[in-house]
């Protein structure tokens, strides 16, 4: 049985191993996939750090990640329509597809969800097995780097499409990938202005070059007091993606009246929020849950064809045997998206 090489977490705790293991056997349904470039997520950096969430989540030993581009090597026998040698990325949450939502179009908030590198092996290997129906091919020439960031791009696709963007005044909380992808989104679709709020200056940084208009340093600076004379009254929409009980606050009080919010953000902690605010100033708030399937994969097609560019985002390339100091380097957050490299 050939081997390969995979980044597993194999006993609960903090750290990754980097093992060798057997190449999955696919089943009829699936595809076997040669990793040709991998992203770190922040799930995965939570699995490293073996957070709360991890420890009631996965059980080890598993394969960890999700995001990657890579090059299809074997074709399971009830396949059809996919061929070796195609470049693809695919969508990591597996459905049921026979639950209410899944037979309602909704299969993005299945009640049997499992997702790649969280329930089932992952990507950080040199080979993966995905289902047929998750692979999501790729055009001949596409760059791998980002074809693995299709994931997080989604994400950002799902929280900025949720509203016209066009002339709109848009602030992003939380400059990470995502808030910097939606950041790309809202200069694409025409936004009138871009307001983005981080604490972190490198990220404040990358914000700039993704093109928000105004960008505030939410440890020293008030949104509000930016957002308000810059709107005359106030955003039409809030994109959420930093998980900050703080940031959401100043976000919400920062919009006009009528305005919308998406909430990506995951919060460590129960937030309370101004919901009398909420009510008289008949705001919207839609919490956003993975990528819609497959609507925000055609919808993120159509965005790169027209030329989004996202490659300021992508600041760092690790090998794999790195791994340590990448996840170091996350934990710092001095940097966009990290990918590694099989
Ligand atoms: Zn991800
Ligand atoms: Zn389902």
């Amino acid at each position: 049985m050939a081997s390969m090489r995979a980044l597993q977490k194999k006993a609960p705790g903090p750290g990754l191993e980097l093992c060798e293991v057997e190449i999955p056997q696919i089943r009829p349904d699936q595809v076997l996939v040669k990793i040709e470039m991998a992203a770190i997520c922040g799930t995965d950096l939570h699995i490293y750090n073996w957070d709360t969430w991890s420890a009631n989540r996965v059980s080890p030993p598993v394969t960890i990640g999700h995001e990657f581009a890579g090059r299809i090597v074997e074709v399971g026998e009830n396949v059809t329509g996919l061929a070796e040698g195609t470049l693809v990325t695919a969508e990591g949450h597996f459905t049921c597809g026979r639950c209410y939502y899944c037979r309602t179009g909704q299969g993005h908030i299945c009640d049997d969800v499992k997702i790649l590198g969280v329930d089932v092996d992952g990507i950080f290997a040199e080979y993966a097995a995905i289902d047929a129906e998750n692979i999501w091919p790729l055009p001949d020439g596409f760059d791998p780097a980002i074809g693995a960031v299709h994931d997080p791009l989604g994400n950002a696709v799902h929280s900025a499409y949720v509203h016209g963007l066009t002339g709109k005044n848009v602030i992003v909380t939380g400059c990470g990938p995502i808030g910097l992808f939606c950041i790309a989104l809202a200069r694409q679709a025409g936004a009138r202005a871009v307001f983005a709020s981080d604490m972190n200056e490198y990220r404040i940084e990358l914000a700039k070059q993704l093109g928000a208009d105004h960008v505030i340093n939410g440890g020293s600076e008030d949104l509000e007091t930016v957002v308000k004379p810059a709107t005359g009254i106030g955003a039409d929409v809030l994109l959420e993606m930093s998980g900050s009980s703080q940031a959401l606050a100043s976000g919400l009080r920062s919009l006009r009246k009528g305005g919308a919010a998406s909430l990506l953000g995951i919060f460590s902690s129960n937030v309370s929020i101004d919901l009398d605010a909420v009510i008289f100033n008949q705001l919207t708030l839609y919490g956003i849950n993975g990528r819609r399937m497959f609507d925000t994969w055609f919808q993120m097609q159509a965005a790169l064809e027209a030329g989004l560019d996202i490659t300021p985002v992508i600041t760092h390339r690790f090998k794999f045997e790195e791994y340590d100091e990448a996840m170091a380097l996350m934990n710092s957050g001095r940097c966009g998206k990290v990918l590694l490299v099989p």
